[in-house]
């Protein structure tokens, strides 16, 4: 008798739990504690770099968005794609890129809302000096959220004109390398423009100011006024300061040899003087 009763209050008691918190009440507002899904690195096949996922909401039927926060290194980003339903991104931190196919590529920052359109193929991801995280809501189709494609190359990262050769009309001005040898050797050019500026010079392990004084100092030493000219120009786009160019050249007297420096300075009175 007393064991009976003493299931019954735990029955009761069990009903008048389960009317406020159970899980199964599908009319509950349900809060989603901040950290408690746990946040996972984008899977390399379809992301460049170093690409976080922090799940935020799941579609639940018969609501079909769903969300995460998505964070990107400096140079990281989702291969090309498309969304069934389109997507909305929300940037909450950094500054970043998008590009639908054959568009140009677009700069985005903080608070900027970006809505990408049904069926669309397009990319989205960091700067390549600056990290960018956004919220992507997307809505599923049939279950789908995303049809995956190819990986975005260094070149079409770098918008550069051949990179979306056949999807746009050349309209560009002629690189400064197709200026100098696209005549002559124009395999040379576009290797000039994809791979040394398209790619190397796009990777986000040096910073440009970085590569530029590495730039200037290896073509210091190696005697090379003609080029030195155009990457000190480069260098000061870059960042590196008028000072910097001269202390490289007075420490370079010592390791490349004194004619390399007086070289590099005329070069360099030249290249100060231009506006
Ligand atoms: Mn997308």
């Amino acid at each position: 008798m007393r064991i009976q009763a003493a299931i019954a209050i735990f029955f009761i008691m069990l009903a008048s739990g389960l009317q406020s918190q159970t899980p199964n009440d599908p009319g509950a507002i349900r809060i989603m504690r901040s950290g408690a899904q746990p946040s996972r690195q984008a899977p390399s096949e379809h992301f460049t770099g170093t690409v976080r996922v922090d799940p935020l909401f799941q579609a639940t039927a018969p609501a079909r968005a769903s969300g995460s926060l998505i964070t990107f290194e400096p140079g990281a980003r989702t291969a090309w794609h498309t969304h069934p339903l389109g997507q909305i991104l929300i940037v909450t931190a950094g500054t970043g890129r998008v590009q639908r196919w054959g568009d140009p590529v677009e700069e985005i920052h903080q608070g900027d809302v970006v809505w990408i359109p049904p069926g669309q193929k397009h990319w989205h991801g960091a700067a390549p000096n600056s990290s960018m995280a956004h919220i992507a809501i997307v809505e599923q189709l049939d279950g789908k959220s995303v049809e995956w494609m190819e990986k975005v190359s260094n070149a079409q990262y770098a918008n550069l004109p051949s990179a979306s050769e056949g999807v746009t009309p050349m309209t560009q001005e002629p690189s400064a390398a197709q200026k100098l040898m696209g005549d002559i050797d124009p395999k040379l050019a576009e290797l000039t423009d994809n791979v040394l500026f398209g790619d190397v010079w796009e990777r986000p392990g040096l910073s440009k100011r970085d590569r530029s004084l590495i730039t200037v100092a290896a073509l210091i030493a190696m005697n090379r006024p003609e080029q030195l000219r155009s990457h000190l120009r480069l260098a000061r786009r870059n960042g590196v300061t008028q000072d910097e160019i001269v202390e490289v050249i007075t420490q370079l007297a010592f390791y490349a040899g004194w004619p390399n420096a007086v070289n590099a300075v005329a070069v360099a009175r030249e290249v100060f003087q231009e506006k």
